[in-house]
């Protein structure tokens, strides 16, 4: 068994659809279990359209369901032309959705508050229309493919737009719901990053992006023998292409790096993804949709090492430093200081200490007033916005000493907020003004992966 999971372009419209339904026929064989993205874009328009019902703003917002109305029965009409029975019906049930959807948002308009659950409700749209569309799709082309509810097997706690998976639970309900229809020789087609919470029962999400880490789970649950992703790039690259125009393709890379990568802001794997495939030893595979022929990377314990396989970089991160030189080293402050952080749920990326202060920064700055009120219980906060991070990741990194001697003159005049070598040694992280991220990923990336030059 494997899983192949499609995140928004690659089932963006119904060319992309068709292409993914010929990668699931390629991979009969080795039994694929197929996750879902929401069609590109549509997890965006959703929760703008919660916002503007929230805010009274009920017509633009009902626009805003119909134009998304209108994509989704256009990619039908389109994949289901020969079959104008499938047509109707698909349509219709996609249609009901979008009656349910509209209802949702004039309650939402009544109210008149936006509630991380109701968020939830209304995201969860994108994936369950998604999933819908895929599997007519599929069938069209001759797979034998199923719907399986997200929510009955994604159990999760009740953090609304974060919610946490219950790992015990997925496992139990994916052997019971995914595993009989796979052994009956047919393709499950889920949606990701919804779930739902155990007890209640109610929509949740798993946060952004979080299509990637609902593969790896039911991965992990079923013990399959590799997790395919399948994206908009030919693989990971040695920085995000977006902004490094020469990135180039990763073929190995071990589960740390590439963890660490993610989570420094290579937004082609969510950063949870690794976890449940390192665990059961699964190799994750990062592939291109639109070229299914190129080899991708390969994600897994046994990469070959390298003193950096990687720059990746994210702005828009915030700088908190609590300075007491009484307590700093009195015993216990530490503890105190995290503890703050894990009461409110804000997961902290860089940390550096010294002698009378602590520097950490964040990256989700919703419960930021409440967390800065509680650190100032233990010293004075100064409190930076509009940082960014750059990491340079590798393997070897710090052995020799002679890459971060590059970096860090690579970096050269941009002025460097906060520096932090992980203990592992295989992360460098350096904090930056937010706009400075950019020039400073450009400039690392052109000593550590110069152009090939080709020449005439
Ligand atoms: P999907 O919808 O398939 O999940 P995402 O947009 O979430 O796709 O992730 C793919 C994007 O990640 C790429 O288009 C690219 O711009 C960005 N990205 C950032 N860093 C990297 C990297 N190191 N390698 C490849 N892609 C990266
Ligand atoms: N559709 C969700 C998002 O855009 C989840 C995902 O695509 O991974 O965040
Ligand atoms: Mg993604």
């Amino acid at each position: 068994m494997i899983v192949c999971k499609f995140g928004g372009t690659s089932v963006g419209d119904a060319a992309a659809i068709a292409r993914a339904a010929g990668i699931i026929s390629s991979r009969l064989e080795r039994q694929p279990i197929v996750v879902v993205s929401a069609l590109g874009g549509a997890t965006n328009v959703l929760l703008q359209i919660a916002e503007q019902a929230a805010k009274g703003q009920l017509i633009g917002a009902l626009r805003a369901i119909e134009t998304l109305r209108d994509r989704h029965l256009a990619q039908t009409q389109i994949l289901l032309k020969d079959d104008d029975e499938a047509c109707e019906d698909i349509c219709s049930e996609l249609s009901a959705m979008f009656d349910e959807l509209a209802a949702l948002a004039e309650a939402l308009k009544t109210l008149g508050d936006l509630t991380p659950r109701s968020l939830d409700a209304i995201a969860s749209f994108g994936e369950q229309l998604s999933a819908v569309l895929v599997v007519a799709a599929f069938r069209q082309k001759g797979i034998d493919a199923e719907h399986v509810d997200a929510r009955q097997v994604m159990i999760t706690d009740g953090q609304y737009t974060r919610a946490e998976p219950q790992v015990d639970a997925i496992g139990e309900a994916a052997q019971r719901i995914i595993l009989p229809i796979v052994r009956a020789g047919r393709v499950p087609v889920m949606g990701g990053f919804v779930g739902s919470a155990q007890g209640t029962g109610v929509t949740t999400t798993l946060g952004r992006g979080g299509s990637d880490y609902s593969a790896s789970l039911v991965g992990a649950a079923l013990q399959v023998d590799a997790i395919e992703i399948w994206t908009d790039v030919d693989g990971m690259l040695t920085a995000d292409p977006r902004v490094v125009k020469d990135a180039q393709l990763i073929e190995r890379i071990g589960f740390e790096e590439a963890s660490e990568l993610a989570s420094f802001g290579a937004k082609v794997l969510h950063p949870n993804t690794i976890a449940p495939a390192v665990m059961r030893g699964i190799p994750v595979l990062v592939l291109n949709s639109s070229r299914p022929e190129g080899a991708g990377t390969l994600i897994t314990f046994d990469a070959p090492r390298r003193a950096v396989r990687a720059i990746a970089g994210k702005s828009g991160v915030t700088l908190l430093k609590v300075r007491s030189p009484r307590m700093l080293l009195t015993e216990g402050f530490m503890r105190s200081l995290f503890e703050v952080f894990e009461r409110h749920r804000t997961s902290v990326d860089v940390v550096a200490t010294s002698e009378v202060s602590v520097s950490v920064t964040i990256d989700d700055t919703t419960r930021l007033e409440a967390l800065v009120i509680d650190l100032r219980a233990l010293g004075d906060v100064s409190m930076e916005r509009n940082r960014g991070i750059v990491s340079i990741v590798g393997s070897s990194l710090s052995e020799g000493g002679s890459s971060m001697a590059r970096a860090l003159s690579a970096i050269g005049d941009i002025q460097v907020h906060m520096l932090s070598l992980s203990s592992s040694g295989i992360n460098l992280t350096v904090v930056v003004d937010g706009d400075q991220v950019q020039p400073a990923m450009q400039r690392l990336h052109g000593v550590f992966f110069p152009a090939v030059e080709v020449s005439a």
